[in-house]
């Protein structure tokens, strides 16, 4: 097989992602004019962190590039998962119900959720509920309904594939189900988990109804830049009520430090649009060898792109075991570690991971891992560049030829 030739197939569809780049960094540029941003902004402050002007313009910066009214955007917030809990807790009170419509959540949402006396949500008497995607697709019907019926105080939905075997959620699918829903249900709270999903199309789901959208900056958003942290964006009122959870409901967004300051998460967002494009091309790349390979894989080429992750079904464990290891060996960091199936907190199979990357455990840079269950499904996201990712799969087709 010839990885040029497939290449040069793509490339139309590369000019396509370039568009959608291009676009994004316009959008990003614009925001840091709008807000004024300069190296002022970039020093760190320390105790309380009252009138943080970097975190404050950052929170400006995030919420102009969402088209939000307010941003919470944190090193204080672990990850993507600890932004969801915040999120939620922050929003929901005993007797409410959440309800997600585009199936179970993300694994490490499990236990967030439905834990038994570990401070879920359970714990504190809401409810949950949810309508399963059909053929792998959002349910209109059994959504409409279970909107109708329940009246959820949180209706919430998320973007990219987890581990499940299905599509990322096109925000244009979104925005017909987001604007029904509100009419049965105007005061339901429309959530999404948009972690992988940001600028991998020109618009973002608060642009088309969502009330708060949530993502790491481990991921997308960091662009293998930021050292860590999240963002939670939307109304301003359900921003305050998060940063009441994070901070404390007498304090909402008034307090917060971080002595080394905030220059990483600017550039980390300022780069995103690029480093996001060179994701998708390389989603595009390994979908195009392996189903010429004759694995089954998602996305379809033909389906526009709405995260950065591509999922092969290998159907044999020491296959897919070969193929995450042969992703580490060909990282910038660690290159020398052989990756093993190991009981990570939070998820509840064995689940093996690749990533030789700066910013540890980082998947905007190239990442690739699986629960070890069958098929045997691998996900692939990140590389900083597309050249890497290449290099990267050209040693794949070699290790697999063997
Ligand atoms: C990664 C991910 C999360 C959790 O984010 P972490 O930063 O890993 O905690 C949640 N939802 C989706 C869809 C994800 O891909």
């Amino acid at each position: 097989m010839d990885i040029n030739l497939i290449e040069k197939k793509l490339e139309k569809k590369f000019k396509e992602l370039e568009d959608i780049a291009l676009f994004n960094q316009q959008k990003v540029l614009d925001a840091f004019k709008k807000n004024k941003v300069s190296l002022a902004n970039f020093n760190g402050t320390t105790g309380y962190g009252y009138s943080d002007v970097g975190r404050e313009t950052l929170e400006k910066v995030f919420a102009t590039v969402f088209k939000a009214e307010a941003g919470l955007v944190s090193p204080h917030i672990s990850c993507g998962t600890t932004a969801l809990t915040l999120t939620l807790f922050g929003l929901l009170r005993p007797n409410d119900l959440l309800l997600s419509i585009a199936d179970e959540p993300y694994d490490t949402l499990t236990e967030v959720i439905s834990g038994e006396r570990n401070g879920s949500l359970k714990d504190f008497k809401i409810d949950y509920k949810c309508v399963p995607l059909k053929n792998g697709e959002l349910d209109q019907t059994q959504i409409f309904k279970a909107v109708k019926k329940h009246k959820p105080k949180v209706i919430y939905l998320q973007r990219s594939r987890g581990y499940a075997w299905r599509n990322s959620i096109l925000v244009e699918e979104m925005e017909p189900i987001f604007s029904e829903c509100k009419k049965i249900s105007p005061n339901s709270i429309i959530v999404v988990d948009n972690c992988y999903g940001e600028f991998t199309e020109k618009v973002e789901p608060t642009e088309v109804g969502a009330d708060v959208c949530v993502g790491s900056l481990i991921k997308n958003p960091g662009a293998g830049i930021a050292p860590n942290g999240a963002y939670i964006v939307g109304k301003e009122n359900l921003i305050d009520l998060i940063a009441g959870k994070l901070n404390s409901p007498s304090l909402k967004r008034e307090v917060g430090s971080f002595e080394q300051g905030y220059r990483l998460f600017y550039q980390g967002l300022f780069l995103a649009p690029h480093v996001v494009k060179e994701c998708l091309k390389g989603v595009m790349l390994a979908t195009s060898i392996f189903s010429e390979l004759g694995f089954e894989v998602l996305p379809n080429i033909n389906r526009p792109l709405s995260d950065i992750v591509c999922s092969v079904k290998f159907n044999d464990r020491d296959k897919l075991i070969k193929f995450i290891q042969t992703i580490q060996f060909n990282s910038p960091v660690d290159s020398f570690v052989l990756a093993l199936p190991w009981a990570m907190p939070g998820y509840t199979d064995e689940v093996i991971m690749a990533s030789g990357s700066f910013v540890a455990g980082s998947s905007i840079e190239l990442s690739a891992d699986a629960p070890i269950r069958p098929p045997y499904i691998a996900y692939m996201q990140g590389g900083l560049t597309y050249e890497h990712i290449k290099i990267a799969l050209t040693n794949v087709l070699n290790e697999l030829n063997k």
